[in-house]
């Protein structure tokens, strides 16, 4: 079958279309045909082998992605509740199920977690083998296309609802399709006033198009910070979305949240740790709270909700369906231009 993977050359870092052997299933796990998939921000750091990821990944060649939709090939043998030819899509975080983690419902931030594509192979391939217990069953009224981004969607989903956005003034910082994302959910879930912090004219105008009150480029706007700083105590935005993971952002995030008031740390940083100004988190009373994955499945319910109502709210997100074939191009599209929102590769 076809698929992406990264190895290594001789010590360097190769990403490339390759032939591979269709995935044997164990017992618990199902066969699926690919029929859609997005590319994620985790790709990209996989497809750079960012230092994170360089301690990560420990099998080449790895084949990625974790975003997609499909229809069951074939069921390992003790599976019961599924068939071949059902529509599906999954959950990214494989979960124990058995620690007290995930006793408390918090699957999500299971500390034995594998993530699809990432600790195991993933989907930008004609065939995938999924674990059941992450299996969800697809709307039949969703596209393979749509139904690929409810995962990154759900992240969006599962953000804002945990940050009570309702008529509050909140700030995105970060113009990737996960903030696009959490833009058009904040929207959705009546913020009082959204300003976006980006850097892409593109995805700027994408952010302007799906409601978002007052955009930002820094390339033009150096003097952001000082026009928020100073007013309503010291800080501006009740709530700060995070999305970058990046040393400026957040500090950013944490300059211009209000006293009292609330960032979302949902951006990861390439290296594993960045410096902040500790203080300030305590002396403004600011909470933080970390955002990783979904919750397994109330969020998914949200997010399939969200596909059905407001379908044309998100449809300005995904800007590229793209062959299977022209995966370089998704590639260059989301880490060298980056004149896209969400992409998706159709097989
Ligand atoms: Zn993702
Ligand atoms: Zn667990």
């Amino acid at each position: 079958m076809k698929a992406i993977v990264l190895d290594l050359k001789e010590g360097n870092p190769i990403v490339e279309m390759r032939d591979m052997p269709v995935p044997k299933i164990a017992p618990d796990e199902v066969l699926i045909k690919v029929a859609a998939v997005s590319i994620c921000g985790t790709d990209c750091s996989i497809y750079k082998y960012t230092p994170a990821m360089q301690k990560r990944i420990k099998k080449f060649p790895h084949i990625l992605g974790h975003e997609f939709a499909g229809y069951i090939k074939a069921i390992g043998r003790n599976i019961v509740k599924w068939k071949i030819g059902d529509y599906v899509s999954a959950e990214t975080h494989i979960y124990c199920g058995k620690c007290p983690t995930c006793e408390r419902e918090d699957k999500n931030l299971c500390p034995n977690l594998k993530l699809l594509g990432v600790d195991r192979d993933g989907c930008f391939a004609e065939y995938i083998a999924v674990p059941e217990k992450v299996l969800i069953r697809n709307d039949i009224s969703l596209p393979p296309y749509l139904a690929s981004i409810q995962e990154p969607l759900g992240n969006a989903v599962y953000c804002v609802n945990k940050a009570e956005v309702r008529h509050k003034d909140i700030l995105i910082i970060g113009d990737g399709p996960a903030a696009l994302f959490t833009a058009v959910v904040a929207v959705i879930s009546k913020a009082k006033s959204i300003t976006m912090l980006g850097y892409n004219d593109y995805r700027l105008q994408i952010a302007e198009k799906i409601g978002v009150s007052s955009i930002n480029c820094v390339k033009k706007r150096v003097d952001f910070m000082d026009e928020f700083i100073g007013k309503k105590d010291g800080g501006w935005f009740d709530v700060v979305f995070e999305m970058t993971g990046s040393e400026s952002g957040i500090n950013t995030a944490i300059n211009v949240c209000r006293p009292g008031g609330k960032i979302m740390v949902f951006g990861l940083s390439e290296n594993n740790s960045v410096f902040v100004p500790y203080n300030k988190i305590a002396l403004k009373g600011i909470m933080a709270q970390g955002i990783y994955g979904r919750n397994i499945w109330k969020t998914w319910e949200i997010a399939v909700f969200f596909l059905n109502h407001y379908r044309n709210s998100v449809e300005p997100i995904i800007t590229h369906k793209l062959p299977f074939n022209e995966w370089q191009r998704g590639f260059d599209l989301m880490i060298k231009s980056r004149d896209c929102g969400k992409v998706v590769l159709l097989m």
